[in-house]
């Protein structure tokens, strides 16, 4: 549209200039004639003079002097200028011209005027010669000077004419050259000022467009502030503990990090909130949550900006406090610590009921005076070991990392070492105690129980490594070692006719959790019911995470069977026997122990086995000592029986002996 506008205008300026210069030009060349008309028209009011001079001269001659007919002469000359470049300057057009004007005759007056001359010049030289006589020559010469003052008044009216209408074309074009251009310039002028309409029109549409690209580009601003908002939140919440908006483990390495960096002295308050998980399981994760959260706001209340708060597991928080430089600071380390316990201890109320509180506290210092200097993270392990420690101290209360608890972790650490190497040497082995069912007393089973061959000890007890193991979280390589071994006895036994329908297996929650212990059974075959997993409640009720309940399901679907050990020595058993689904569970050897002297004991046992026939549950009790403990529960109704009544945990090889000699029924 635009591009039409702009080559109307084009044209119509091209036209203006072609007619222009046309128009420009005859207009010229008209004014041209017309001076020459007029050179003409003069050049003839010259003639007429020359003529008439002419004539006065030869009336006036009376003598024929020399002198006189030289004037004469020079007369005829003069004269014959006129006509001769008259007819000099007759082209083609002009010819036409006049034709077409009708006055043509000037042509004619010119060569008759010429002829004239060359007769008078003819009379003259013949008047000279005394050819011609006196009277006859001035006759003659009078004649031709009457034809030539003639002509000259002649040639006037069509040299007039001409000219008129030479100068009506200049006119003309003059006025035709003002019209075009008036009436081209005004058509032009439209087409220009639409052209400029449109060009307005495209300008108010590129405004337009220019305010939405001001539109899009607002709204990407915004999206790019939502983003850096998004980010910003995203970084927050990398750093941050969703439920208390505490900063988290990631916040606080860094921030310890970086004052260690900057060489500042520090002490750091690991805070573990006694019992949290039976809050969670009595009263909700509801009330759970609510207790974090207050004590995340009792922190906040009571810390100032030398200390540091942060959330980094379940239960737990960690206080990282800045110290003054001088040595009197252990006291005021004491001080905050039961000042922590005494004020987040305190009961608090949900839902219109109290619940009472404690904490318990792990501290460590970086303090180069007592020379334990540390990295940030062996100074958050070495603050966890300290809060370990005050949990076992009986809770509710804070203990140091201190030089003692330090040699205490070298001795742990010395035997982590050598389970590692135990480990590499396959030192850690399987004993087998048997299980039978009760009345018959037919081998239903064997448990295996790890003994470590430590190279100079002898044989140790798991329960002198075990814990170690556990807190250096090496327990799964050694469950791992048992099993293998274990389930390598178990297959020779069935091809040395050795009848022993199931195996049972203590399983760590680090087992448990293992992503690969699925990957390792698949090396075995299981067959359905051979094999058991005993797991502790403790361990059940502390993790009933998606993970491993994903594990004990695909267990299940191996054929494996669950066993809930220890049963009835917690406080929550019940419930942990409904979220397992167990094959079977095992009464906890000390409600055993002194049921026979107990009638309390013995109606618990009673009831517990009950709550096994009622689910529809295996009941198998271990610690059997005597006849009396397997009487009494075979008149329970409990299905299975263990213990040192019928043999203590024994070697492979004790094992076999023991099997095929039947030796367990010459106890009974
Ligand atoms: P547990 O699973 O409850 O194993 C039964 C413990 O009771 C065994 O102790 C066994 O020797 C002992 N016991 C069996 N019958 C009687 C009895 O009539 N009277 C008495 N007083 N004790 C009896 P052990 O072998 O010292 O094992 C201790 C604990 O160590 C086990 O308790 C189990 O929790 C753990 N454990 C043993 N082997 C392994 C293992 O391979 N892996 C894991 N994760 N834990 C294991
Ligand atoms: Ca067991
Ligand atoms: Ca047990």
């Amino acid at each position: 549209m635009q591009n039409k506008n702009y080559n109307t205008v084009k044209r119509r300026l091209s036209i203006v200039t072609i007619v222009t210069i046309v128009t420009g030009i005859l207009g010229i060349l008209s004014i041209l004639e017309v001076a020459r008309g007029v050179r003409f028209h003069e050049s003839n009011i010259q003639h007429l003079a020359l003529t008439s001079r002419l004539k006065d001269k030869v009336d006036s001659l009376h003598s024929h002097s020399t002198k006189d007919i030289n004037e004469v002469r020079q007369l005829l000359e003069q004269i014959r200028i006129e006509p001769a470049a008259c007819l000099n300057s007759m082209n083609d057009v002009l010819v036409v011209g006049l034709k077409m004007l009708g006055t043509i005759g000037i042509r004619d007056i010119c060569k008759e005027d010429l002829r004239q001359l060359d007769m008078a010049t003819a009379y003259l030289k013949r008047y000279e010669m005394n050819v011609l006589d006196w009277d006859s020559f001035i006759l003659e010469f009078d004649k031709i000077t009457t034809v030539l003052h003639q002509h000259s008044l002649d040639f006037r009216p069509p040299v007039s004419r001409t000219l008129n209408f030479l100068l009506l074309v200049a006119g003309i074009m003059i006025l035709l050259k003002a019209f075009t251009v008036t009436l081209v310039s005004m058509y032009s002028s439209r087409s220009i000022m639409r052209h400029f309409n449109s060009l307005l029109g495209m300008e108010n549409q590129l405004r337009v467009k220019n305010d939405e690209l001001n539109l899009s580009i607002n709204e990407l601003e915004l999206q790019k502030t939502e983003l850096e908002v998004a980010q910003q939140l995203a970084e927050h919440n990398s750093l941050h503990d969703s439920l208390t908006e505490l900063p988290n483990r990631r916040y606080l390495e860094n921030t310890i990090s970086s004052y260690l960096n900057d060489d500042k002295e520090l002490a750091i308050y690991h805070i573990g909130i006694d019992g949290l998980k039976q809050i969670n399981d009595t009263k909700g994760h509801n009330a759970g949550d609510h207790v974090l959260c207050h004590t995340a706001t009792e922190l906040k209340r009571i810390s100032d900006e030398k200390h540091f708060i942060s959330r980094v597991g379940g239960d737990e928080f960690v206080v990282v406090q800045l110290l003054e430089s001088d040595s009197s600071h252990y006291k005021s380390i004491e001080q905050f610590a039961a000042f922590l316990v005494d004020t987040l201890g305190k009961p608090i109320s949900y839902r219109g009921f109290s619940s009472r509180m404690s904490v318990s506290v792990g501290i460590a210092v970086r303090d180069r005076i007592t020379g334990l200097d540390m990295d940030y993270s062996s100074m958050l392990i070495n603050a966890d070991l300290a809060l370990y420690r005050s949990k076992t101290n009986g809770r509710n209360g804070y203990a140091f990392y201190d030089a003692k608890l330090h040699a205490e972790m070298a001795g742990k650490k010395e035997i982590a070492d050598q389970i590692q190497s135990g480990l590499t040497r396959s030192e850690f082995i399987p004993y087998f105690q048997p299980q039978f069912a009760s009345g018959s007393f037919q081998l239903t089973g064997v448990e295996a129980l790890v003994r470590w061959q430590h190279p100079t000890r002898g044989t140790v007890f798991p329960d002198e490594f075990l814990p170690v193991a556990e807190e250096m979280g090496v327990i799964g390589e050694i469950d791992q070692q048992v099993f293998e071994k274990a389930f390598e006895y178990f297959e020779s036994w069935q091809s040395m006719g050795i009848k022993v329908p199931r195996l049972s297996v203590n399983v760590s929650y680090k087992r448990l959790t293992d992503q690969s212990l699925l990957n390792q059974l698949e090396k075995f075959d299981i067959g359905k019911g051979q094999l058991s997993f005993e797991i502790l409640e403790t361990t059940l009720l502390d993790n009933t995470d998606n993970a491993s309940r994903v594990i004990l399901e695909s267990l299940t679907e191996m054929g494996i069977e669950l066993e809930l050990d220890d049963f009835g020595s917690g406080h929550a058993s019940i419930l942990a026997l409904l979220e397992l689904k167990p094959d079977r569970f095992k009464i906890d050897r000390q409600l055993i122990s002194n049921m026979h002297e107990s009638a309390s004991q013995k109606a618990l046992v009673r009831s517990i086995i009950d709550i096994g026939k009622s689910l529809d549950l295996e009941v198998i009790a271990e610690g059997i000592e005597c006849i009396e403990h397997a009487k009494m529960l075979e008149e329970m109704g409990c299905n299975m029986l263990q213990g040192y009544y019928f043999s203590k945990p024994i070697s492979n090889e004790h094992f076999i002996e023991f099997v095929t000699q039947k030796k367990w029924l010459d106890a009974a």
